[in-house]
């Protein structure tokens, strides 16, 4: 391979990664009526959620957490490893909402067909069930339920979710932390804090991977303010309100 057809690769991959990120960043569901005004402060709930793990911060997320006595919700993905058995469980032990969102997190593989995207979800599911004792009930999307990259209409998807009385969750807000923008911790702490104001129930996006360093530094300080506002933070549960990218209630 000579050094042009590397560095062509090189930068389509590159292209790729920063297509997946603008994806999972921007915020189509938003326009055009986005709410801005101020909700009172005490009726505030802020689900943080975590995407992608387990990886080498699970562990520093759990401990944070812990530590702040904060509940948050984890879509987690297939992984085989011994240790990562060990932090699915400590995920639903510590009382957080294991939620899947893909075994092999391969767009090109689950978004393939109606098929391909059942038998991932049956082998996530039934993993994380024998793993640790607790069925799933919510699901986030790969790239959320308006990703643009699926080769089949995601409502396909989503009426198979919806037989299954699956619900799924996108977020209405963004830390930023998978964009191609290196924001610091603080300023990952100023988008979520910015934009929680905006909704009575925010369903707040995060990753949970390893080269997502900043992300572990901003979750306490993001804990703090987020506290500080008001925000009641709630794992994800029957009673949260579904934030939906694509409304499943109007999918026949
Ligand atoms: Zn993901």
């Amino acid at each position: 391979m000579s050094l042009l057809t590397k560095g062509i690769g090189l930068a389509k991959r590159a292209k790729h990664r920063f297509q997946d990120q603008i994806r999972e960043r921007t915020p189509v569901y938003l326009s055009p009526v986005r709410r801005i005004e101020q909700v009172a402060a005490r009726e505030r709930i802020c689900a943080m959620t975590f995407d992608d793990g387990p990886s080498e911060n699970t562990e520093k997320i759990l401990d944070i957490l812990k530590e702040k006595d904060v509940k948050a919700t984890f879509f987690v993905i297939g992984n085989a490893d011994e240790s990562a058995k060990e932090l699915y469980q400590r995920i639903v032990a510590e009382g957080h909402t294991l939620g899947m969102h893909s075994y092999s997190h391969k767009y090109s593989v689950i978004y393939q067909s109606l098929e391909a995207f059942q038998n991932d979800f049956h082998q996530l599911r039934t993993y994380l069930t024998e793993i640790t004792g607790v069925e799933p009930q919510i699901m986030r999307f790969p790239g959320g339920s308006s990703n643009q990259v699926s080769n089949t209409d995601m409502k396909e998807f989503i009426r198979f979710l919806k037989e299954k009385g699956i619900t799924y969750y996108d977020w209405n807000v963004a830390s930023g932390d998978a964009t191609s923008q290196a924001y610091t911790p603080d300023e990952l702490v100023e988008n979520v804090v910015h934009d929680v104001t905006a909704y009575e129930t925010s369903v707040v996006l995060m990753h949970d991977s390893s080269p997502k360093a900043t992300t572990v530094e901003a979750l306490e300080p993001m804990i703090d303010k987020l506290q500080q506002m008001g925000a009641e933070i709630l794992p994800i549960d029957e009673t949260t309100e579904p934030v939906q990218h694509i409304t499943a209630e109007n999918v026949e």
